[in-house]
């Protein structure tokens, strides 16, 4: 598409930033309009109704209903493409009534995320960034670094068995840990053991991992009594969503011991974390880097242009959340 005479015949609303490939991309193909640079967002909505083919987003922008009505209102309703797999932002149900369709960018981040997850249970239990600080600041020059907790062997107890957590569970079969998972319903034609109660889910854990997603349905999955279950000795892992964890509970869980640590890609309000959660080595925090590699960024902008590519073309996105 680096055709210098092709002109660009459809409009994309952009709902927030996007990384520059992408952008690059995107604007070679589509004409993009800005929405989150609008003096007033609202207003220019209203004044655009029907004036685009589709949206164009990341996860953490959200798609609202005024967004979709908007995209409604054209003689053909049109398409939201999102590049991550988290759709709790967006609008679904005001997507589904007005038939625009919506993309995300599954599996092609799954294996990424599965490595931070597994990542994340190692620089808790073994202290790995305390240690690497031990070294670095010359504290080992004073004394050895204290014993950490053993890794291998240990029950990971998975909340949401998806893409995501079915590869957290294959990795965590390599570090010979037996599984155990939670969600709504059991998943046919998996070997791990199906836990309806999420307390005894925390209870048998020594891991208890997120992968779920946010979003009203499973927001503050994760109380105090969770945690309370999970006990002294067990560590939270969360690459699914700030929003399925009871935050202040968690600060109030780390602060007394009531967990062992937490191991953190997301937070409810990103990019602010609460006090709590700083400062300590009991918790490992990231910065939602979970799919973040230049080679899975790659892939969600490509399968991004791919949807747009295949609905403008079909009237089908490749892509749509389940
Ligand atoms: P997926 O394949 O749709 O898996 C989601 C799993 O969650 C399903 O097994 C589903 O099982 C379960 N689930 C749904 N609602 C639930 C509920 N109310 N309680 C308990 N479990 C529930 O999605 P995925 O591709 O694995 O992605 C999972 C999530 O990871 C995404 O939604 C996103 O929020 C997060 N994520 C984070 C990052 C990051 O950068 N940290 C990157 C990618 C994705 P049932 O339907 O049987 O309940």
């Amino acid at each position: 598409m680096s055709d210098a005479a092709f002109t660009p015949v459809h409009r994309l609303l952009q709902l927030g930033p996007l990384p520059p490939g992408l952008q690059r991309e995107a604007a070679s193909r589509y004409v993009l309009e800005p929405l989150w640079t609008q003096p007033e967002p609202a207003r220019f909505l209203a004044e655009q109704q029907g004036a685009f083919d589709g949206a164009i987003m990341m996860s953490r922008h959200g798609c609202s209903a005024s967004v979709i009505e908007c995209l409604a209102a054209a003689p053909r309703p049109g398409v939201v493409a999102c590049f991550g797999v988290g759709y709790d932002g967006i609008d679904l149900a005001a997507a589904r009534r007005h038939g625009v369709q919506v993309s995300t960018t599954p599996d092609v981040l799954t294996d990424c995320v599965a490595d931070t997850a597994l990542g994340l249970m190692l620089a808790c239990a073994r202290q790995l960034v305390a240690a690497h600080r031990h070294v670095q600041e010359g504290a080992w020059l004073q004394g050895p670094f204290p014993l950490a907790t053993r890794v291998s062997g240990k029950r990971v107890g998975i909340v949401g068995l998806g893409r995501i957590g079915q590869a957290i569970a294959r990795r965590a079969g390599g570090f010979d840990m037996p599984v155990r998972y939670h969600g709504r319903s059991a998943r046919a034609g998996v070997p791990y053991e199906f836990e309806p109660d999420l307390h005894a889910l925390a209870r048998w854990a020594d891991f208890l991992v997120l992968a779920c997603p946010g979003g009203p349905q499973t927001r503050h999955l994760v109380s105090a009594d969770v945690l309370q279950a999970l006990g002294p000795e067990g560590y939270l892992i969360n690459i699914a969503r700030g929003s399925v964890v009871d935050e202040d509970a968690l600060v109030e869980a780390i602060q007394d011991g009531r967990i062992a640590g937490a191991g953190l890609d997301v937070y409810a309000d990103e990019p602010r974390v609460p006090a709590g959660l700083l400062g300590t080595d009991r918790v490992v925090t990231l910065p939602h880097v979970a799919a973040s590699t230049r080679e899975t960024r790659h892939a969600m902008e490509q399968l991004v242009l791919d949807n747009l590519a295949a609905f403008f073309a079909t009237g089908k996105v490749l892509t749509p959340p389940a």
